[in-house]
């Protein structure tokens, strides 16, 4: 009889083993709203799961968040691999805290699909912040698709935000087209360079300059700063022949050296006025209406994809018409057409 009670015991503290690690999303709130990292941290997990069953409660949690006002500023940084962002990521947001600012800074990689291991992941590389409780971490995973990383980024800024943090750093790697997506959910928008080195030996992609909000020149220290001052004078006169925002924000060239902290305060000094510009104009409010927009349009988007692929009789149409394209006897366009027909009949 022993073993069997052992058995028995041991299934019951498993169950109570699992109820403890997955609290309800009523709890989680509350421990958002109360400000508790562990619960925030839950729920981005929950937010972040591709499992269907989960994007009720995930539902849940963002609609509670949403309801709690908060005056966040989002600001977006982004630069090519070496360029120190996470070096500045820490010097800034260690500079924030120290204002007595709640700092949440969320990584998003989208190489890390193919390399299946994320270089923004590794949060020993912020030493400082990582042990700071008034900052969080939290690197987006993968996503099969940039409007998916999207997505729950946006939804983890709003996690954060009814958290009690007040400056969300959204970092992203200026390679990809990760920072078309960020530019469209952040309040302003960072641009981190080298000096000495052109746009495309820095592998800045065409555009990226044109969103900027402001560039800055780092590692501006030791044998580097003439030439980061330099780099700063070009940029201006550079920037002055684009055409202005519309919000009348003339894009600023700063530079900073983040690995001897200097520079760093100039930099939130910019985005305060930008920020104090932004509201007095209004354009704050239409920018952030202009963001949900594109939340809600993205939403949409990939909860059809979702459903449509996750539908087992269309996986098995998908399958066979695949095959019937391959061998010729169907075009794309017809069996594509066949298949949203065949859908869209079984939904009527
Ligand atoms: P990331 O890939 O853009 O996140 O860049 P990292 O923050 O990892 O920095 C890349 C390298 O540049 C590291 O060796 C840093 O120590 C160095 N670095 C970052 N910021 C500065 C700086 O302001 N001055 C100098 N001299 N080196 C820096």
């Amino acid at each position: 009889m022993e073993p069997k009670k052992n058995t028995d015991a041991k299934n019951i503290s498993k169950v109570q083993e699992k109820r403890r690690q997955s609290p309800t999303e009523e709890v989680l709130v509350k421990g958002i709203l109360n400000g508790d990292r562990t619960a925030l941290a839950r729920a981005i997990t929950l937010i972040e799961s591709t499992q269907i069953e989960h994007l009720e409660k995930a539902n849940f949690l963002v609609e509670q968040c949403l309801v709690k006002k908060s005056d966040s500023i989002r600001i977006g940084i982004t630069g090519v691999p070496g360029v120190g962002k996470s070096t500045f990521i820490e010097a800034f947001g260690k500079y924030l805290t120290s204002k007595g600012k709640k700092v949440a800074v969320l990584a998003i990689d989208p190489t890390s699909t193919q390399s299946k291991g994320s270089i923004l992941g590794d949060k020993t590389r912020m030493n400082e912040l990582v042990k700071d409780p008034n900052a969080f971490i939290r690197p987006s995973p993968s996503s099969e698709s940039l409007g998916g990383v999207a997505r729950k980024t946006r939804e983890t800024m709003i996690l954060c935000e009814a958290a009690g943090y007040d400056v969300i750093l959204i970092e992203t790697v200026g390679v990809g087209q990760s920072e078309t997506a960020v530019h469209s959910m952040v309040d302003f928008f960072l641009l981190l360079k080298l000096a000495g080195a052109g746009d495309e030996l820095q592998g800045i992609k065409r555009g990226i300059i044109e969103m900027a909000d402001a560039l800055v020149i780092n590692k501006a220290d030791g044998a580097n700063r003439k030439e980061a001052n330099r780099a700063q004078t070009e940029f201006k006169r550079a920037l002055h022949l684009y055409p202005p925002k519309s919000n009348g924000w003339m894009p600023k060239v700063l530079t900073c050296s983040a690995l001897e902290k200097t520079g760093i305060s100039e930099i939130w000094d910019m985005i305060l006025e930008y920020m104090a510009l932004a509201k007095k104009t209004d354009y704050f409010d239409s920018a952030r209406k202009q963001q949900n927009k594109s939340w809600l349009l993205q939403t949409i988007d990939e909860r059809l994809k979702q459903r449509f692929y996750a539908n087992p009789e269309n996986k098995k149409r998908l399958e066979e018409l695949l095959n019937d394209v391959m061998a010729n006897k169907i075009s794309p366009f017809q069996a594509a057409e066949k298949l949203l027909k065949a859908y869209k009949k079984e939904k009527s």
